[in-house]
């Protein structure tokens, strides 16, 4: 039986060990990272959300992330009610800005990864993101998320648009780039981002390793050198990626709670032409849904989008996500001639506009909050 209950009681740790299905040694390691996070004397921001944050043990994680029929829907209405509680009916749009289709990553499910032979990858000018960024702004948007593929060759248009977009714009900064030296974040940061986002992607080492080719142990090393350089920090997971279970879900939410990010975001897996896994079937819409519901509770104090993805996987995905207790919607603003270049879906991806996000907005009874909302400060961390 789902058990949701109304007053917020303080957190504990799960009885039942989060990393159970991990190889000892790796488990070992991430284990310790996540102690270092919650111990250093930068983690504050992280542990913050630990306080707050509402209790569910990993077995009754399990049990929302099957949720369906009336289970669903007390766990929505609740998610629901913890976001209205927190944050009011407004829901922040982004500008997102596709500035590179380059990237020195291999992941497994991305038609962008550097074994594709993509003849159109492309970066645009400094004069192009700048132009997209004024677009926005004149639809009312005031901030502004800077995506790429992990392509430091870019970094140098970066260091030349960040000030550039700060100084003559004053938009709100958010990266998603990837992995970096910790030097490179502090140069970033120095030249006006204001926030970041590096996805998780998978709580299980095997399953990340198998998604990219990489180490989570690095990933969060990353993860921590963000928020030790002073930045807004966003992370999440993919829902659905072969050979996850249920489990590797639910460690992913517990990993999440742990990390007490500014933005958290769950996508559902696509399988993309041209990847080693695009046979696989579609990330699971409603096991997505489930997941955002139930980070929103025990995560009230994150930004959580309600991303084009569940709309690609089913219309009307993305006002299902806000009725799940999602609280961003993020516009296209790549430069049109730009957009089916970007192939982070290599299948007609659903591209977002502005018409697009007030329907859903005016369907889901929320509100377009022009400007923007930011996230709500951190204890223990300074505002800039
Ligand atoms: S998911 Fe990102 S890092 Fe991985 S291959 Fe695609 S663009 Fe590169």
């Amino acid at each position: 039986m789902l058990r949701i209950t109304s007053p917020t009681p303080r957190w504990r740790l799960p009885r039942e060990p989060a990393c159970e299905n991990r190889p000892a040694p790796e488990a070992a390691l991430v284990a310790a990272i996540i102690i270092v996070l919650r111990y250093s004397p930068y983690a504050d921001g992280w542990t913050c959300a630990l306080v707050t944050s509402q209790i569910f043990s990993r077995s009754e994680i399990l049990e929302l992330l099957q949720a369906r029929g009336p289970a669903q829907e007390a766990l929505f209405s609740r998610a629901c009610e913890v976001r209205n509680a927190r944050h009011g009916r407004a829901v922040g749009v982004r500008g997102v800005i596709e500035f590179t289709s380059f990237c020195r990553k291999d992941c497994s499910y991305c038609a962008m990864r550097r074994s594709n032979r993509i003849p159109d990858r492309f970066r645009l000018s400094a004069d192009e993101v700048l132009e997209a960024a004024a677009c926005a702004q004149a639809c009312g948007i005031a901030t502004i998320l800077l995506q790429g593929g992990e392509d430091v060759g870019s970094d140098r248009l970066l260091d030349e648009v960040l000030p550039r977009i700060k100084r003559e714009l004053k938009l709100y900064v958010i990266l998603n780039v990837g992995e970096r030296t910790r030097s490179r974040f502090e140069q970033f940061r120095r030249l006006g981002a204001d926030a970041f986002i590096m996805k998780f992607e998978a709580s299980n080492p095997a399953l990340y390793a198998q998604a990219t080719h990489g180490s989570l142990m690095d990933r969060l090393e990353n993860l921590r050198r963000l928020r030790d350089v002073g930045f807004v920090v966003g992370t999440g997971n993919i829902v659905g990626l072969p050979g996850q279970t249920l489990e590797h879900l639910a460690d992913d939410l517990l990993l999440a709670c742990e990390l007490g990010p500014d933005y958290l975001s769950s996508s559902p897996f696509i399988p993309n032409e041209g990847t080693p896994w695009e046979r696989e079937p579609v990330g699971d819409l409603d096991t997505t849904l489930n997941f955002l519901a139930a980070s929103r509770i025990l995560l009230e104090r994150a930004l959580i989008p309600s991303v084009s993805a569940l709309e690609k996987v089913r219309p009307g995905g993305q006002l299902r996500g806000l009725l799940a207790g999602a609280n961003v919607m993020t516009v296209n603003c790549t430069p049109s001639r730009r957009r089916d270049q970007y192939r982070i879906y290599s299948r007609e991806r659903f591209v977002v506009t502005l018409g697009h996000v007030g329907r859903t907005l005016e369907a889901a009874g929320l509100d377009f909050v022009r400007g923007g909302i930011l996230p709500a400060p951190q204890i223990g961390q300074g505002t800039r």
